[in-house]
């Protein structure tokens, strides 16, 4: 009997774990840290073996092919050894889309992935269409092709899942933007990561969709070197010569094959130019799946946005508190503070990536009252901003950065959390992050 092993026991692991289980194969599943106890409760129901705090290599080695999490990298000596005695690797993804047939619209980019994977499935399931959201968001992918029937998925797809995916093809293939992002994975070699990336288009024929922006330099340039895609379709703010989805007199106007959709941009849910970007991808994605106008209209308009980004908290005392904890690098903080309409301070730090702050400098300078570091090493912050920005304060927990973010605002003014890094060196993880910023804000 074919024999699965998969790496990892979070979400994604072992909803792999019981799909390949229901499919009748040999399952094995190994993770090197503790397994919560609800996914080991599940796996004693579905009789799946597994192990926790370290992986037993002749049993991982003997497997006909390792399903990896995406949180492992590649370069861990284990999966290393797998490659090399040519063991097939593949993501949950690659494995799940072999036991389904729907319609799959798959989003990746360095910023924007959730809130348009979030965006597209409201839009689907608010026009009553049978949609499972998956990828990196919920319910893994694997679990629900086991578990349900659904006609079309909306995936989330990062760097790392779409390394591990080969013959997996997206209908309809988002790509956001690529900005440098979790370089640390990818030896501090950009091209790797752009590579990851646009393996969003591998397999796709003119039958399927690619939808891109236009304005993104990388994309661009990628563009050039493709040897297949989807049929193309991109979005821009200004409109070009080809540009199927932009803004213009104040309306954003989305131009496909069988119609013109035409909306004003103040109904849009979402604010600031960013989001515009994502509601017109989305909206590209919903004509081209005959989406009628009034529904797209309607969830445009009504879409709640996602926790974590650009999140208005609250206004103490005439200052405004903003989470926008998910925004773990550079790119994403830019945006934000792009949108702000008042002086800020900036709650920014954590664990570095390998982030190059000059991209937020300019408006750093423009619109920052002062900054206020938060993580346990801040000296490249300092190395950086120290003599640009008067007022810098070093905090080593969110109680004293909103406390001292607090005493530097003035009326008017609008506190941002928006770390540019990763939250692991104080936090769980940019949840915890987001919600600790939102209990200290609360008790101001
Ligand atoms: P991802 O899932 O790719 O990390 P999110 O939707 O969670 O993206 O948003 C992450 C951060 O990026 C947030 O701070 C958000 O405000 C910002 N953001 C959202 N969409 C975009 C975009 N299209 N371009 C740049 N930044 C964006």
């Amino acid at each position: 009997m074919d024999k699965i092993v998969i790496l990892g026991g979070g979400e994604s692991g072992v909803g792999s774990a019981i799909l390949a289980k229901a499919k009748g194969f040999e399952v094995f599943l190994s993770d090197s840290g503790t397994l919560q106890d609800r996914y080991k409760a599940e796996l004693d129901r579905h009789n799946i073996k597994y192990e926790e705090k370290g992986h037993t290599e002749e049993v991982i080695l003997s497997a006909t092919e390792i399903i990896k999490s995406p949180g492992i990298p590649n370069y861990v000596s284990l999966v290393r050894k797998a490659k090399d005695m040519g063991i097939p690797i593949l993501s949950e993804m690659e494995f799940a889309k072999r036991y389904t047939s729907a319609k799959m619209i798959c989003i990746t980019g360095s910023n924007g992935k959730t809130t348009t994977t979030s965006l597209i499935y409201h839009i689907l399931k608010s026009a009553g269409l049978n949609v499972g959201l998956g990828g990196n968001i919920g319910r893994s992918f694997a679990r629900q092709v086991a578990e349900e029937n659904y006609d079309y998925y909306v995936l989330e797809l990062s760097s790392f899942q779409l390394e591990n995916m080969y013959s997996f093809k997206a209908d309809i293939a988002i790509l956001l933007n690529i900005t440098p992002d979790h370089l640390d994975r990818y030896d501090h070699d950009m091209q790797k990561y752009v590579d990851a990336k646009m393996r969003i288009v591998q397999n796709q024929t003119e039958e399927d969709a690619f939808i891109f922006w236009e304005d993104d330099p990388i994309v661009s340039k990628e563009l050039d070197k493709l040897v297949s895609s989807g049929k193309q379709y991109s979005f821009a703010e200004y409109k070009e010569d080809n540009t199927s989805a932009y803004l213009e007199d104040n309306e954003i106007i989305i131009n496909t094959p069988k119609s013109v959709f035409v909306m004003e941009q103040d109904l849009l849910a979402l604010e600031g130019t960013h989001n515009l970007y994502n509601s017109l991808a989305s909206g590209i994605a919903a004509k081209l799946l005959d989406i009628t106008d009034d529904n797209l209209r309607q969830s445009l308009s009504d879409f709640q946005g996602v926790e974590h980004r650009l999140e208005k908290v609250a206004r103490v005392r005439g200052i405004q508190f903003v989470n926008d904890s998910k925004a773990t690098n550079v790119n994403s903080c830019w945006y934000a503070l792009k949108s702000m309409k008042t002086k800020i301070v900036l709650i920014l730090g954590g664990t570095d990536k390998g982030n190059d702050y000059t991209e937020i400098e300019s408006l750093v300078l423009e619109k920052v009252r002062a900054l206020v570091f938060l993580g346990v090493d801040n000296s490249k912050l300092h190395q950086f901003f120290d003599g640009k920005v008067e007022k810098i304060e070093d905090t080593s927990s969110m109680k004293d950065a909103v406390e001292k973010a607090y005493a530097l605002a003035e009326e008017g003014d609008t506190v941002l959390l928006s770390p540019c890094c990763a939250s692991f060196d104080l936090f769980k993880n940019y949840e915890d992050r987001g919600d600790q910023f939102k209990e200290c804000v609360r008790k101001l």
